[in-house]
């Protein structure tokens, strides 16, 4: 068996990098075991057409150090995906990260050895690593859905997965293409594709809310602006909900306020692009009457966009309150559709019935293709971790133990697993928020753990059960608040056949959940037990850090809040 590692890390992306880091500085013996052949997660699988991402690069780029942050400098607000890879491999070169990296390698399993007080790590190749604590910093959105279609193997023209682009691109000119999906993916590689191809046919099955970005260059002055304090810049955004600044208006209450400030307070955020739109009202995320404004005057943009009444039309979304499934932010998405060799075809009312040997039949068409792009999503959260045959202290696999959806403390740790760190896991606020800040949070309190356990000399440290389950609670009752939960998305598990109902991420917001961190570790770590060998060492059993009642929410939107949650309790049978 290979020589016993303190820490093995599953992934080389942005999360895998920062702990391979951040472990090292801290002395310990470390190595990160990555799929791909190079570094960057993501931004190394998804080289799809206009790949880019939709959180402000200023923003969405590391902050743990300060000549970095002065000698990096980004082309455009939003990076497009080539030059994020570049980035992380340059942080890769920068601080000597390849040399404990192994690439084009799995990790198959990891069983927990309780004579050991640490995991045996299975690699694809056969090998077996012992390592006292593993990180699975394997991604959000890593693990394409298993979609498949009639007759696919027998269509004889190129399938393409967005998630999977080949390295060297693809020429699509003078093609006949097909894409399926009209999520974030497809949304960003529809407009490019149409440039190139002869045709292009969009496959929608259900319309998306869609911003527009407002990319461009960073003007030098705002960036040299950002460059005299990075530091103050970089605090305001982690201590927000959303992990960036975006403006929030806490006290502004859409159903209360007079329809020429609305929409002059919309088209103001609209201008400006982004996300921005999503937090100009208080009460959007809860109030079906709120959110319905906003939802409105962004199908009324759609029909400014659309020439055709009916493309606009069907590209409205009617089955989900604004912001509940994840709001694309696009280039040209709209007016892509006012081009004439791009058709919308809508899988409702003209279902997809089967591939053929020459491109898709629908129950009414036919379409002739010479590639068909399937943008068609992840498994997301859960998909990367449960892939893995992770056994812990009673031989029970995690997807075992997650039978009925993910069940973490502090989307952290999960009972019966002890020295197991999950990055952005399912019940952190993560795919809520801007990852890099969440990624950086999260990695910094694995370390403090570490170090923590190290001062005192504990072999391990495992969430008790009581407090996964308080954790759980509370991040179910904080989705069942909001408009989450009504919608079919991937943040609910619903793309996925099988995959139990539950919102996967904490809503609470990142700056309430990391101050619930820092109180958890302010308690002596509180909600674990802390152990070596068959001694403990301490022991908290209970979580007692739920956060105060938000303090600037209005009475009727509180009321609403806390009638689901009540109803929540009931269902599932709480006090
Ligand atoms: P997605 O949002 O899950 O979209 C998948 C699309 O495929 C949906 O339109 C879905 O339709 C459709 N689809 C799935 N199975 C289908 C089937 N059998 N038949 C027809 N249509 C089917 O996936 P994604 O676009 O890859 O994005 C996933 C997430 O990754 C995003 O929400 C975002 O968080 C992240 N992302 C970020 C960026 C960025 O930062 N720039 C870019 C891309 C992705 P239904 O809605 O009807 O299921």
């Amino acid at each position: 068996m290979a020589e016993r590692l303190d820490v093995l890390i599953v992934g080389a992306g942005f999360a895998g990098m920062y702990m391979l880091l951040k472990s090292r500085e801290q002395g310990l013996k470390v190595q990160a075991i990555e799929a791909g052949s190079g570094v960057g997660g993501t931004w190394y699988w998804n080289r799809y057409p206009g790949a880019r991402v939709d959180i402000q690069s200023l923003d969405y780029s590391y902050g743990f150090d300060a000549r970095l942050e002065q000698e990096w400098r980004w082309s455009e607000r939003y990076a497009p995906q080539p030059e994020l890879l570049a980035y992380a491999n340059h942080v890769a070169d920068r601080f000597d990260l390849k040399k404990d990296i192994r690439f084009k390698t799995r990790v198959t399993a990891a069983h927990w050895d309780a004579k050991a007080d640490g995991w045996n790590v299975t690699l694809d190749t056969g090998e077996v690593i012992p390592a006292r604590f593993v990180v699975m910093a394997t991604g959000c959105l890593s693990v394409p859905t298993d979609v498949t279609f009639p007759g696919l193997d027998d269509y004889k023209g190129t399938i393409y997965r967005t998630s999977r682009w080949p390295h060297e691109g693809v020429d699509f000119s003078e093609q006949r293409v097909g894409i399926i999906g009209t999520g974030s993916s497809a949304i960003q590689s529809i407009p490019i594709i149409a440039e190139s191809a002869a045709h292009l046919t969009v496959f929608q099955r259900t319309p998306n809310y869609s911003t527009p970005a407002r990319n461009g260059p960073i003007p030098e002055e705002e960036f040299q602006e950002w460059l005299k304090d990075p530091r103050a810049f970089r605090a305001r955004s982690r201590y927000t909900p959303t992990g960036f600044w975006n403006d929030p208006r806490e006290d502004a209450i859409a159903t209360q306020t007079p329809p020429d400030e609305i929409k002059a307070e919309l088209e103001r955020r609209w201008a400006w692009g982004g996300f921005r739109i999503l937090s100009a009202f208080a009460d959007q995320a809860i109030d079906p009457e709120a959110n319905k404004i906003v939802a409105d005057f962004i199908a009324e943009k759609i029909r400014e966009q659309v020439k055709d009444p009916k493309v606009a039309e069907m590209l409205t979304p009617k089955d989900h309150p604004f912001g509940t499934k994840r709001p694309c932010v696009d280039t040209n998405y709209y007016a892509t559709y006012n081009r004439d060799n791009v058709e919308l075809v809508d899988l409702r009312s003209d279902p997809l019935e089967t591939f053929t040997a020459t491109g898709i039949r629908t129950k009414n068409r036919s379409f002739d293709f010479d590639a068909v792009v399937l943008a068609t999503g992840f498994d997301a959260m859960t998909g990367a971790i449960e892939r893995v045959d992770i056994r812990g202290v009673n031989g029970e696999t995690i997807k075992e133990h997650w039978a009925a959806g993910p069940e973490t403390y502090l989307g952290l740790m999960v009972a019966g697993f002890p020295n197991l760190f999950l990055i952005t896991g399912p019940g952190s606020p993560s795919v809520l928020t801007n990852m890099i800040n969440s990624i950086e949070q999260h990695v910094d309190y694995v370390a403090d753990i570490i170090a923590s356990l190290n001062a005192s000399q504990a072999g391990r440290i495992e969430a008790t059960r009581e407090a996964e389950q308080a954790w759980t609670d509370h991040v179910d009752q904080s989705a069942a608040m909001t408009l989450f939960p009504r919608a079919n998305s991937w943040y609910m598990g619903a793309n996925v056949p099988g995959k139990p109902r539950r919102f996967l991420a904490y809503t609470g917001g990142l700056d309430v959940y990391s101050d619930i961190c820092n109180a958890v570790r302010d308690k002596g770590w509180e909600g674990f037990v802390i152990a070596r060998g068959d001694q403990v060492l301490r022991a908290s059993h209970e979580f007692t850090s739920f956060p105060p009642p938000p303090e600037n929410m209005a009475p009727h939107i509180m009321e609403m809040a806390m009638a689901r949650v009540e109803a929540w309790n009931k269902e599932h049978g709480r006090v």
